[in-house]
């Protein structure tokens, strides 16, 4: 689908939402009504992350059952590979197997907080693409994690150019960006991604601004660059939350128009933190949904059974 939509040209630009897994079962069920909200404005496939360790491993699983096959949803399932056992890596991808998601985003998964050693199997997510390949031929498409800004435990860009080449010789079929405000940055990347002979397809990460603490602490977090204009216009109003998301949606939507006008970008990634508002003003001012898309949007009778029981 995705390869369908680089190619037709004429085509609007498609997105995609990530969601985390919830910490309560009364956050899941939450979140599931949510995303049959979403759906309504026509993702061409929603994310579920990966927590790496037990429970919230098996909850991501769980949660990809569901949204494949109770929901219906096009869905990528988050895999990361640190500290963990061969047997649950293969428990994770059978299970998505299983309930026919053919979309995995594979990734290595933070280093370990006490900043002790790497324990499991696999140390880079490139280990990871050759299992899934090994084991499960062309059956799922592959995601990759790229890092246009450096990644925190190697900032050099061109290293980071290499190591993303070497997951699409792997067997990674697209690339999901870190989260990025600065344009230039990025197509500078992009560009230097090309040249390195990476071909496949390059999904940005978009972040809409809920409100300023957040998109201030978030960047930090990532250790990304914040355009000037970004702050001389968000930090008169830092403290009027529905201001700094009618004002950072029309920020984020202008970004995306110059990263669609590049020529490099013909799908966007939402992070949406399980939340929908921001995401939504967004896309409207994108002109990608319709304000017919979003009538009733909050009290529409649902669709399908969204109880998994
Ligand atoms: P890798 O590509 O293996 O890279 C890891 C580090 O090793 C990097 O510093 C890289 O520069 C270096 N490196 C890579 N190859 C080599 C090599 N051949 N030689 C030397 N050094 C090398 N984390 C989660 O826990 N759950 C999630 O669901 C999740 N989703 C994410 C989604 C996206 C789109 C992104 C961008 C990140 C996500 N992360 C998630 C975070 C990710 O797990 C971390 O950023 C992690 O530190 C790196 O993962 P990776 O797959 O990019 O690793």
């Amino acid at each position: 689908k995705l390869q369908q939509a680089q190619e037709d040209s004429s085509a609007p630009a498609t997105f995609s939402f990530e969601f985390f897994t919830p910490k309560t079962s009364q956050g899941v069920q939450n979140l599931y009504d949510r995303m049959d909200r979403m759906y309504d404005l026509n993702p061409l496939f929603i994310d579920i992350t990966w927590n790496a360790g037990g429970r919230l491993g098996t909850l991501t699983t769980e949660m990809v059952n569901v949204t494949t096959t109770v929901l219906g949803l096009e869905t990528c399932m988050h895999l990361t590979c640190t500290s963990m056992k061969l047997e649950t890596i293969n428990q994770a991808l059978d299970s998505a197997f299983d309930c026919g998601c053919q979309n995995i985003l594979a990734l290595r998964g933070d280093a370990p907080l006490d900043g002790s050693e790497f324990t499991g199997v696999f140390h880079y997510a490139k280990d990871l693409i050759r299992h899934i390949k090994s084991r499960y031929g062309d059956h799922f498409c592959i995601g990759v994690a790229g890092y246009p800004e450096g990644h925190p435990e190697e900032r050099d860009v061109d290293k980071n150019i290499q190591y993303l080449k070497q997951k699409q010789d792997a067997g990674g079929d697209f690339i999901v960006t870190q989260m990025l405000y600065d344009v230039d940055l990025f197509i500078d990347w992009c560009k230097k991604c090309r040249v390195a002979g990476i071909t496949i397809p390059i999904i940005p990460g978009i972040m809409p601004i809920s409100t300023y603490d957040g998109f201030i602490r978030r960047a930090k977090w990532c250790e990304i660059h914040l355009p000037d204009h970004f702050l001389k216009r968000l930090e008169p109003i830092k403290d009027d939350d529905s201001m700094v998301r009618e004002e950072g949606a029309k920020l984020v939507a202008e970004m995306c128009e110059m990263l669609l006008e590049s020529g490099y970008i013909k799908h966007l990634h939402f992070y949406t933190m399980n939340l929908e508002k921001s995401c939504v003003m967004v896309l409207r001012h994108l002109g990608l949904v319709s304000k017919q898309q979003l009538v009733g949007m909050d009290t529409k009778p649902w669709r399908r059974s969204l109880n998994p029981n």
